[in-house]
């Protein structure tokens, strides 16, 4: 393990893998984004700064096979509010790539897609916690881990612990991020409850929502 120069760009202190000189490192932080919220940002900004990325691309899941399969908010929607989300941030980029791909989002699918277009981009997968407690229930795990190193982000009260990765030998980066306890299922319960989400998510967001009447009926999630 080494530190990565390009980690000068940012607090400096994560300890990543040295990528080839010339590279353009690329974060990958995949999600729901039903909708997005300054939980997602301020985690994906802290991802930018403490690992140097060139880019962050926000991947806008078609069907996540890790989550429930009903989602409030059509894929369209999903991905214009993460286009306004990060409008004008030169840092963060949408992708819309699972949603171009037939069945189920499989983050290895997804990889492996990147790669077969840019090979020599150093990629990071930006997980949180959670999802690397279950990251050996996912489609190929090894081979993610292959394809990307990993980047867990840090919470506070999420601890991370090498363990938590499902018992695979698998190395990873952890970030540390800032804790905001906001969430989609939060948000989406709000406005079903006629309450505001001013504050909670970008301005542009909250505007798409009102417009489009999104998740005014009853949520239909609520975990
Ligand atoms: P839901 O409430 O619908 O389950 P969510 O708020 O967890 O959604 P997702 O789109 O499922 O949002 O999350 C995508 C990624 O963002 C996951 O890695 C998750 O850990 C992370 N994330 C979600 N909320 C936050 C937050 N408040 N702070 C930091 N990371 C977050």
């Amino acid at each position: 393990m080494l530190r990565c120069p390009r980690t000068r760009r940012g607090p400096g202190w994560a300890e990543v893998a040295e990528p080839p000189v010339g590279d353009r490192i690329v974060g990958i932080f995949g999600g729901t984004f039903d909708p997005p919220h300054i939980g997602h940002l301020v985690a994906a900004q802290d991802v930018v700064e403490a690992l140097g990325l060139d880019e962050l691309r926000l991947v806008v899941a078609a069907r996540p096979p890790h989550k429930e399969p009903v989602v409030a908010g059509s894929a369209d929607a999903r991905l214009r509010m993460v286009r306004a989300a990060i409008e004008g941030d030169g840092r963060l980029t949408a992708s819309r790539i699972e949603l171009d791909r037939p069945g189920a989002s499989y983050t290895v699918d997804t990889l492996r897609a990147i790669r077969s277009t840019a090979p020599d981009l150093d990629l990071r997968l930006v997980v949180g916690a959670d999802q690397l407690a279950a990251f050996d229930s996912w489609k190929e795990p090894e081979e993610v881990a292959r394809l990307a190193r990993l980047t867990v982000m840090d919470r506070e009260g999420q601890r991370v612990s090498s363990r938590s990765a499902g018992g695979l030998d698998v190395t990873y980066d952890t970030v540390a991020v800032t804790r905001i306890d906001v969430s989609s299922t939060l948000v989406r319960r709000r406005v079903a409850e006629g309450r505001s989400v001013r504050y909670l998510v970008p301005h542009a967001v909250r505007h798409i929502i009102e417009e489009e009447g999104l998740y005014a009926q009853r949520a239909p999630r609520t975990g």
